[in-house]
């Protein structure tokens, strides 16, 4: 048994072990997470090997986050230019990369070794990102009207301290933009993905995720959060081209295509393959 890293709850039961992964169930809130013993979660060489792959594909996080810029004003109804922004969790700096083109005041933090090597030799972001976690010393009296969040949450063992802390660095009408993968279904998706060899030996989910969220225990987390919701919004993988690429490495296939306009046409898209979104409030 072990605590809930959602609502604090200690009844928890073993949901699904595979190879060296363990994941445990909520009975309170429903919330699948890794076990902290889970011995997959130490296998750091496992981990950069996973991080190591996505470096390739810098001009599709580039147009991904194209997208994600523009879907950020669509949902939130302001304008990404001349805000001050703070991204945790940067990663490549694909989307820094963007904002600061934008004429924003960008700074992030990035906590991983494999993409801090690659942002100390980025020009541009090299002294915008702190390379930690993130550490309210650092950003003494930030005021911020953006904080960004993308695939971050669901890393973190104590994910509402951070929201916690990040209050004191928001503007009055300052939002945070949150986005997780919907791991929705994860019964057929874990299995295909263990099918597959995905995350190189093949697990059920990304051996460095912490909390699997589905559209219910993300609602629910966002709740809980201490905030306002301002949106909650269910976003497509398979029907958008830019995220596919990205899986195909630049060439998808025909088949996956023809699939993609299917499930896009019947919404299934939004049921099998998403990330969802959370903006908060003061
Ligand atoms: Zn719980």
């Amino acid at each position: 048994m072990t605590k809930c890293p959602i609502c604090g709850f200690f009844k928890t039961k073993i949901y699904w072990k595979h190879k060296d992964m363990i994941i445990d169930k909520c009975d309170g809130c429903q919330t699948l997470f890794q076990d902290p013993k889970s011995p997959v979660l130490n296998d750091n060489e496992l981990i950069t090997q996973i991080y190591e792959q996505y470096k390739e594909s810098f001009e599709n996080h580039i147009s991904i986050n194209i997208s994600r810029i523009e879907k950020i004003e669509k949902i939130t109804g302001i304008k990404v230019k001349n805000l001050k922004i703070l991204e945790i969790g940067c990663g490549n700096g694909a989307l820094g990369s963007i904002l600061i083109d934008k004429k924003n005041d960008y700074w992030a933090f990035e906590a991983y070794p494999v993409f801090q090597k690659e942002l100390a030799r980025n020009k541009k972001l090299s002294d915008k990102v702190f390379f930690s976690q993130f550490d309210p010393q650092k950003i003494k009296g930030g005021n911020f009207d953006l904080i960004i969040a993308n695939d971050v949450i669901e890393h973190l063992l104590a994910p509402l301290t951070l929201l916690k802390q990040l209050r004191d660095f928001m503007k009055e009408k300052g939002l945070i933009w949150i986005e997780v993968p919907d791991e929705s279904y994860i019964e057929i998706k874990g299995l295909i993905r263990i099918i597959t060899k995905m995350y190189v030996k093949g697990y059920p989910t990304n051996p460095d995720h912490k909390i699997l969220f589905d559209k219910k225990t993300f609602l629910n987390f966002l709740k809980i959060s201490g905030y306002k919701i301002k949106n909650y919004e269910i976003d497509s993988v398979w029907g958008d081209k830019e995220k596919l690429s990205v899986v195909f490495n630049g060439k998808i296939p025909f088949y996956v295509k023809t699939i993609s306009e299917i499930l896009k046409i019947t919404s299934l898209d939004k049921i099998i393959g998403a990330s969802i979104i959370g903006v908060l409030e003061k």
